[in-house]
């Protein structure tokens, strides 16, 4: 019998009413003939909203409470699911993370998945049952605490549990029809992908595109498992997530889709000492803080000064953390001031195409300059191109920039179903 891993997202468990319609939705896959193991988020915006708050009674909780904490939204919602699917008449048992034996390294808050134990799901499947597991969270192999793997991650549970069982698909059910040419609530116009490389959903989820957790993409090609991402509120076909097998697709757009991001900020230091080592003394001050940087641009040093400027950005969460590091060595690396800014967007433009096509940056570049939107970093990959803008033109950046590449649907708005975007 064919084994099918479903994931349903929060905007789909947003309260009783979609619960029972989700359970309706696994029951139809059990009775179409179908093995049936379902990963499921934290209901609506419950995640988000047991961090406001864990913030509102201590400004830096614990990681381990904090886990503990987080960890509890997935639970309500697995409980729930099997509720409702026992009341159809079927039996379903749910199992925590731990339970469900997704072992982690010990790293609270981010952790990774480093081994899948699935017996007891196995176990549970041959009984004939319906297996709903809660995504999110697994237990590290270390330490025996419980960990969660990051904002997004119930994703990633899904495909390491489809690798784990060998599942035949691995679905991801959410609030939108697949995977768009932009974010649909921003771009109406945005167009759905049929089918895209698992090399630029890469790239598209590392530049924001939060629609799959870039984990899960990495853990996909790992494993060689399929995605398939679809709309829990319709029965469309969605976007396929796909291997190539070494070759470029010759009948893929030469552009896959256009990112952006709201969660970085921008830190520069203002007169640095244009001399070897510097810039080694600053990053070495901020990995030392296991913060992870993304772009960094450096001035040319002003002839009369010998002194140069050196921007770069990192994520918002860990901003006030790097300024205070970079304070603290102010006097012995000797640069003269610190500039903390969070009013910063980015926007990405991705495509395996850019490989063998020229000239797309120069069209990028001049969409934004037809819009007046000023550019403020670039950086780029072999198959990406990413400017940093003001946070205020960034959703009209990324549909001039849309428009530019002839990205637009012909037909009809793309539609969104649920959630808030939270
Ligand atoms: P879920 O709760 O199902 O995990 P998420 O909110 O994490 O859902 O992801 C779905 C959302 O991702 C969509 O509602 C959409 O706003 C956003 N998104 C961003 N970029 C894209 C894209 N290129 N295609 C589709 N959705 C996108
Ligand atoms: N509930 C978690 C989050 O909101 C995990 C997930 O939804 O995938 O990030
Ligand atoms: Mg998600």
């Amino acid at each position: 019998m064919p084994l099918v891993v479903q994931k349903y997202g929060g905007s789909s468990l947003a309260d009783a009413d979609s619960i029972k319609r989700v359970a309706r939705r696994i029951v139809d896959t059990r009775k179409a003939g179908n093995r049936v193991c379902v990963v499921v988020s934290a209901m609506g915006d419950t995640t988000d909203e047991l961090l406001d708050l864990a913030d509102a009674v201590s400004p830096d909780p614990p990681e381990r409470e904090l886990d503990m904490l987080l960890t509890a939204g997935e639970r309500m919602s697995m409980a729930l699911v099997s509720m409702a699917i026992a009341n159809l008449g079927d039996s379903a048992r749910s199992f925590t993370g731990s339970q469900a034996g997704v072992i982690t390294d010990d790293v609270h808050g981010r952790a990774r998945i480093i081994d899948v134990t699935p017996g007891r799901i196995t176990e549970a499947l041959d009984a004939g049952h319906i297996v709903i597991v809660a995504g999110f969270q697994g237990v590290s192999q270390n330490t025996k605490e419980i960990t969660t793997l990051g904002r997004g991650g119930s994703d990633t549970t899904a495909v390491a549990l489809a690798a784990a069982l060998k599942a035949d698909v691995c679905e991801i059910y959410t609030d939108v029809d697949g995977i768009f040419t932009a974010d649909p609530r921003i771009v109406p116009t945005a167009r759905k992908i049929d089918r895209i490389t698992n090399e630029e959903m890469q790239e598209m989820a590392a530049s924001g595109a939060k629609v799959l957790m870039l984990r899960c993409v990495e853990y996909a090609r790992r494993f060689g498992m399929p995605i398939h991402v679809r709309s829990s509120f319709s029965h469309r076909e969605g976007t396929w997530v796909y291997e190539t097998q070494g070759e470029d697709d010759v009948e893929a757009p030469i552009i896959a889709g256009v990112a952006h991001d709201r969660s970085e900020a921008k830190i520069t230091v203002v007169g640095v000492s244009d001399s070897p080592g510097q810039a080694a003394s600053i990053f070495k001050a901020i990995a030392e803080q296991q913060i992870n940087i993304d772009m960094i641009v450096q001035n040319v040093s002003a002839i009369a000064t010998g002194r140069t400027d050196v921007s770069f950005t990192l994520p918002k969460t860990d901003g006030q953390r790097a300024v205070r590091v970079l304070q603290s060595v102010k006097a012995e690396l000797g640069f003269e001031q610190l500039q903390y800014d969070d009013q910063i967007g980015k926007l990405s433009l991705v495509g395996s195409g850019m490989r063998s096509h020229p000239g797309v940056s120069a069209t990028l570049f001049q969409a934004l300059a037809d819009s007046g939107i000023n550019i403020e970093m670039i950086s780029t990959s072999e198959i990406r191109v990413s400017v940093v803008t003001r946070d205020d033109q960034l959703d009209n950046a990324v549909r001039a920039v849309h428009t530019a590449f002839g990205l637009d649907a012909a037909d009809g708005e793309a539609v969104v179903y649920g959630g808030s975007g939270r």
